[in-house]
């Protein structure tokens, strides 16, 4: 067990500021030297765990200017929660000393578009691995179509907001990794670590909060 080295707020407002010099256009790019690299090698200590959509728009250390050593990143097409990322996500919190878990999804995202898909009438041939990793998804997809349609349970893209079902998913991801992970949840309702799913706007560059559990102010946005 390592402990916590900073509490998730200021986990949470370093990550945040990182962020906003993104989006202002002042990166100040830290951590990235041969310093950096050199003091290193010996181990590691990010305050911060990100689990995120592999999207190749959504580069962490660059949508949240910081460099090596600074996160701990797991990502996968939709993140999908699997052992394999609560795992990740456990050893970054009980290992490493992680404050912070950030869930990163982002608007336009061809995970949330495929389950979509997937949950339609006709949907598209898509490869066994791919079937089985788009399915946890499709319930976010289900909630928000079934609220609004009792025609039938096909699912058309043309008539649902994808960007509203990622922000479901978002939020069933950061639940089922306190369902999947005591240890996760311990240090949640021991104080030392929060959650914060964010859904990144690839237009702005911004990491917009949905959703937070654990001890962190911060200003939510509405789900929707
Ligand atoms: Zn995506």
């Amino acid at each position: 067990m390592t402990a916590p080295r900073v509490t998730p707020q200021q986990a949470w407002d370093a990550f945040a500021a990182g962020n906003e010099r993104f989006v202002s256009g002042t990166s100040a790019h830290p951590n990235q030297d041969v310093e950096r690299r050199s003091e290193l090698v010996g181990s590691q200590a990010p305050d911060v765990a990100l689990f995120g959509c592999s999207d190749s728009r959504l580069a962490a250390e660059i949508i949240f200017d910081c460099g090596l050593g600074d996160l701990f990143i797991a990502r996968n097409m939709g993140h999908v929660v699997a052992e394999s990322i609560t795992a990740s996500m456990e050893y970054a919190v009980t290992e490493l000393g992680a404050a912070l878990i950030v869930v990163l999804a982002h608007d336009s995202c061809g995970a949330v578009a495929a389950a979509i898909d997937q949950t339609g009438r006709t949907p598209s041939p898509v490869t066994d691995s791919v079937r089985n990793t788009l399915a946890p998804i499709q319930p976010a997809v289900q909630r928000l179509w079934l609220r609004d349609n009792r025609d039938t349970p096909y699912a058309d893209a043309s008539r649902i907001d994808a960007n509203a079902v990622g922000r479901i998913h978002l939020t069933a991801t950061v639940s089922a990794l306190l369902r999947t992970s005591r240890a996760i949840s311990d240090a949640v309702d021991a104080g030392t670590l929060a959650i914060v799913g964010c859904q990144y706007r690839l237009t702005e560059g911004r990491a917009v909060p949905y959703s937070v559990v654990g001890p962190v102010e911060l200003d939510l946005a509405p789900l929707g």
